[in-house]
């Protein structure tokens, strides 16, 4: 269905920013298609001798900005339409945040969940060499995103860094702290995503307290972000993972205790904690009760937070959404026909270019860090962050009241700007070697 494609979805939403905001035909030539697009074969030897071979890819988007910059997702459903739109909208978000990176994104066709700890390991030691001629600190840096995690940035790191005869630290980021990472890039896309909903809530008059929230996905990005919505006053009312969810219209008492819980049970379903005691007994006199992780999407409540995978929000449950504010911390989680029923109602969707872009700020910290050999305290990099989320919502805001656009359009209205001024600039520089 061409409305679930992420492709043809992006190719729309660059279209209608380019109607808003000219630019030169050859830019928009260029985000319409990605630099450079790579799939590599990924052999992998199973624990009980036999060989299955996976197909891997890296989509180099643009790297006008900088270094492509973005995600490597491993996940069964992987496919190249999905990371070339995951990649062009790392384009976007980087311009959004203003960062100086580009937009890549890449992936394995495969459930990790299936491979044993040895076979995740040689599969993506393979996967670096595969990716090695084309990766680097100034050339394309990779970073954990669905199913991926700081410790297999390590092992690509390790390979990299073999490869190439020294300790290439930068050549990813998202890696543990002991491995060259920043302190606070595991909490930075959830604590990202908390700073722009309470600069958008301010900048549309409504006050944190009290707001009741729904999150869908809860895994790193939403984990962190339900933690730091309840500190900011907030009531999270649901949460769910892949495998059902719990809502409890009270408030969820502690998510701390929920995640303790989902670490040691597998999922959140049955997670009712009434101080550290979580069980599915807890769920009536909590108030409770089981939801599964589409239902959520539907719940009375002012803030939903999409925090899984792609196209949650469709043409078939968007009329029955009820939140008034929707914090896009997915990517892509809103098909372009949701988004026109969003627009119609009136429904404030912060974007994902935005919402979720705290994640690539602190990398981009993280890099800098290992380029320049320095060492950031915690409190350094959550002021860098706020600083970066508030002015980016600043703009955005501002472009949405004066073009009278939703904050997705102001967002890639930013973006073309940002790449316009950018390309002008290296158009100039390039003239001037020429001469
Ligand atoms: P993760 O793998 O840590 O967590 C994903 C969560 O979604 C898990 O709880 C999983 O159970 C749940 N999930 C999967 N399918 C689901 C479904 N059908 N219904 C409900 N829940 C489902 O991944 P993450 O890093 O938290 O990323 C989540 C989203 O945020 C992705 O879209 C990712 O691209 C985006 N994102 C992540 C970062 C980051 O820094 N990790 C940055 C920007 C954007």
């Amino acid at each position: 269905m061409a409305d679930n494609n992420p492709w043809t979805r992006a190719q729309k939403q660059l279209e209608t920013a380019a109607k808003n905001f000219r630019i030169d035909p050859m830019l928009l030539a260029r985000l319409q298609n990605p630099d450079r697009i790579v799939e590599v074969s990924v052999p992998l030897r199973m624990d009980d001798g036999n060989v299955i071979v996976y197909q891997g890819f890296r989509v180099q988007h643009n790297n006008i900005h900088g270094p492509y910059k973005g995600g490597l997702r491993y996940h069964p459903r992987v496919d190249m339409d999905e990371v070339k739109a995951l990649s062009f909208w790392m384009t976007v978000k980087n311009a959004v945040i203003g960062v100086p990176f580009g937009g890549g994104k890449g992936g394995v066709n495969v459930d990790p969940k299936k491979l044993s700890e040895g076979e995740l390991e040689r599969l993506t030691r393979e996967f670096a060499r595969k990716l090695f001629p084309i990766i680097g600190p100034e050339v394309d840096v990779p970073a954990p995103d669905v199913n991926t995690n700081g410790k297999i940035m390590a092992w690509i790191l390790d390979e990299y860094s073999k490869l190439a005869g020294k300790e290439t630290l930068a050549v990813v980021t998202g890696k543990p702290l002991e491995r060259g990472g920043s302190l606070g890039r595991p909490e930075a896309t959830g604590l990202g995503g908390c700073y722009a909903l309470l600069s958008i809530l301010k900048m549309i008059g409504k006050k944190p307290e009290g707001l009741t929230v729904a999150i869908q996905g809860f895994g790193n990005v939403g984990s962190f972000l339900a933690e730091y919505l309840s500190e900011a006053g907030m009531k999270v009312v649901a949460l769910s993972d892949s495998k059902g969810g719990i809502y409890v219209p009270a408030g969820i008492p502690s998510i701390h205790e929920v995640q303790k819980c989902k670490d040691k049970s597998g999922k959140i379903s049955g997670c009712y904690c009434i101080g550290s005691v979580c069980d599915i007994s807890n769920m009536k006199k909590l108030g409770g009760r089981e939801i599964s992780s589409e239902k959520i999407l539907e719940l009375p409540v002012d803030i939903l937070v999409p925090a899984a995978l792609e196209n949650a929000l469709t043409k078939e449950n968007a009329r029955r959404v009820k939140a008034g504010v929707i914090l896009e911390m997915a990517n892509g989680p809103t098909t372009a026909e949701a988004d026109a029923i969003f627009k119609s109602k009136g429904v404030t969707v912060i974007p994902d270019v935005l919402a979720n872009s705290g994640g690539v700020a602190v990398s981009y910290f993280e890099w800098y860090q290992n380029m320049h050999n320095e060492s950031w305290g915690k409190y350094d990099v959550f002021k860098k962050l706020k600083e970066k989320m508030e002015s980016a919502c600043e703009k955005i805001h501002d472009i949405s009241l004066r073009y009278k656009v939703p904050l997705r359009e102001a967002a890639y209205v930013r973006a073309l700007q940002s790449l316009s001024a950018k390309n002008a600039t290296s158009k100039v520089a390039a003239n001037k070697k020429r001469r």
